[in-house]
Formats: C-alpha cells, structure tokens, sequence
C-alpha cells in the first residue's frame, strides 16, 4: 500500500445502464424517452451563437429556474436547478442529512441513494418494501436523520398515495423528506401540492425522462424557499456554474411545449398497457406500473437467461443481480414497434 492510500476516499461507484456502442439496437435499459425533445429545441439549437460559448452561464439560471416555477406555479425561489436529477439529489444529500442519525430509504430503491450516502459519509438504513414490494409507512415514522424515496418507486414501477407521502412528511417535521419523483409524469400523483403546506418536504423532478432530455442533464428541486436558499449556499460554495448554456435555453423551451410534453406522456402510457398486456400472456407477471418501464419477473425461465439472451440478439433491457429482484428484468417503455419487436423476440425466439 503507497503512504498515501490510507487517505483515499473509497467508495463503490454507481453502475450506470449500458450504452451500447453498435447502432440497430433495441435499447430500453436505461428508461429513456423514445420520442425526441420538444420540436422547439430542434429550432432553437439552430440559433444558438457559438460565440457566446467563451462567456460564462448565468451562475443563477435563471431563464431555466423562471420557467420552471411559471410552469408549476411555484416562486422563483421555490426551484434549484441542476446537472441533472443526480446533481441536484446529491446537492440535496449534501445539504440537508448531516445527522448522527441513519436517513432512511427503501431496501429496493433507486441505487445511487446508497452511493451518495457512503460518499458523503452519512449513515443510513434500508427499510424492507413488504413481500408485494410496497412501502411500509411504519417504518419511516422513526427517529431518523431524513428521508428520500422514488414515486413510483424504481425499479418497482410502484407508486405510492399522496395520503401515505403526507403521513410521512407530517410526522418528520424535524428531518427534510425529498419525494423523487423521476417517473411521475408517466401516471402517479405528485407531491408537489403539498410543499406549501410542509416546510420540510423537497419534491425532485428530472427533464431525462418525460421531456426527452436526459443527454442535456437537467434536474430541478422545488420546495419552500428556507430549503432552495440552503441548497443554493451549498452549491455556490462548490461550483457556481453547473448549467451549461445550452442546457439553459433548450430547457426553457423544452418545458414550455406542454402539448407536446402531454402527448408523448399520453403514447408511452398507451404503450406501457399495451406491452403489459403481452407480456402477461407469455408468461410475466409485473406491478402496475406508473413509470416508462415496467418491472417484470416470468413464470418459469430465470430473468438472468432471457436478459441475456435479449442482449445477444441486439435488444437492451435491465437486470439487476440484487437480493429480492434477481429475478426481475427492468424494460423500458419504448415505441409501438420497439415493444413488438420485443415481444416477438420473446414469442418466437424464446418460445415463452
Ligand atoms: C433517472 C433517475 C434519476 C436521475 O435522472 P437524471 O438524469 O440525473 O435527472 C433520479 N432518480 C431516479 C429514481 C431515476 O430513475
């Protein structure tokens, strides 16, 4: 061991979905949209000045951060915006859970929430989903030093009740609880209602999967303003310039298109039912789902095969060899024909 490997920070990275490098494939590993951006960023990309390019982004953002909070009726200092949801969750880690006590998530979540927490040095514990994968209230109604979950969940798909979220930010009024609600606009109730009523709730939306722009990295926080300020403080004692020019002006327009943000919303969801109705005939059984994936476990061959067999033949879904879920592919909603030729892969070539 060299002298200064004792003081190395050590951590397990994050394992991101695969980006498969050959074109002609099927990819519905890493549940982005199938459907392009809004036809107004295409537009715009076409007029942005170079030039421009040598000068530094507004360290505020604040073309982005105004149309969001025009968006969801909220005060422009209600929102944070950044690199992506990642960014902003991990902002978020940074700011809020400095307790000696353990913050909470969920056993089967998403599977950075362990990363950040380990990165940052901050204790945490994983309460159990129950056997049908469902979060347990009870369990997040103990001394903890803050809590953050997916709704839906991922990569359950599940979705939980506004009833039970607000149960929960009630009764944590000491600890802030942050809703990620990366998959919301794909069916589920968000919890961005209830931010005026609860100082100590942080509702995190992402433009990756529902507005087409996961390549951009945009993320955004919205809660009382006492907690974007404190996120805020944070993020300007680190790097003061996350948003890249680009980024800023495509994603105004990019939220500012809702019919086409609703109907591609609308076709995923169509094809989301669709796919689960087949997928059902031949053999799966899956959650119901809110999300662009659904999680799916078949009744007699081991999700690790058929994962594997998919790959080989140029079709990307998600596996995660994880306890409880090895026994699960995550598929991504893609297009209609996207979804057909899975299926027919599944029918014909693995007989299921
Ligand atoms: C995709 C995802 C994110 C992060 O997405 P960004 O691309 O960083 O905005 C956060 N949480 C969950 C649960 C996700 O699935």
């Amino acid at each position: 061991m060299k002298a200064w490997e004792k003081n190395v920070r050590r951590v397990v990275p994050y394992t991101p979905g695969e980006q498969p490098k050959q074109k002609n494939v099927v990819k519905l590993n890493t549940n982005e949209n199938p459907y392009p951006p809004a036809p107004a960023v295409a537009k715009k990309l076409q007029e942005i000045v170079y030039d421009d390019f040598r000068k530094y982004p507004d360290p505020n953002a604040s073309v982005l951060v105004d149309a969001i909070a025009t968006y969801y009726g909220v005060g422009k200092d209600q929102v944070f915006v950044g690199v992506g949801s990642d960014d902003v969750i991990s902002m978020a880690f940074l700011t809020f859970f400095n307790s000696e006590k353990p913050v909470l998530f969920p056993d089967i979540s998403y599977s950075f929430y362990s990363v950040w927490a380990d990165v940052y040095k901050i204790p945490y514990k994983q309460p159990a989903l129950d056997a049908n994968f469902q979060l347990v209230k009870e369990d997040y109604m103990k001394e903890n030093g803050g809590i953050i979950f997916p709704n839906p969940n991922a990569p359950t798909s599940i979705a939980v009740g506004l009833d039970v979220i607000e149960e929960i930010v009630k009764a944590n009024s000491d600890v802030v609880v942050i809703v990620d609600e990366a998959y919301v606009d794909f069916g589920a109730k968000s919890a961005l209602e209830l931010v005026e009523k609860y100082d100590n709730l942080l509702v995190v939306q992402t433009f990756s999967k529902s507005r087409s722009m996961a390549g951009m990295r945009i993320g955004f926080a919205i809660g009382q303003p006492e907690l974007i300020k404190a996120m805020n403080d944070v993020k300007f004692s680190i790097n003061s310039y996350t948003m890249n020019r680009p980024s800023l002006e495509l994603g105004v327009l990019a939220i500012e298109d809702d019919a086409y943000f609703k109907e591609t919303c609308k076709k995923i969801v169509a094809t989301r039912e669709w796919t689960m109705k087949e997928l059902t005939r031949l053999g799966f059984t899956m959650f119901d789902s809110k999300a662009n994936f659904v999680f799916a476990t078949h009744a007699t061959v081991p999700a690790k095969e058929i994962f594997e067999a998919l790959r080989e033949n140029g079709i990307f879904v998600r596996y995660f060899n994880a306890p409880r879920i090895d026994n699960y592919l995550r598929i991504t909603i893609g297009t209609d024909e996207e979804m057909r030729t899975l299926v027919n892969f599944l029918e014909k070539k693995l007989s299921l």
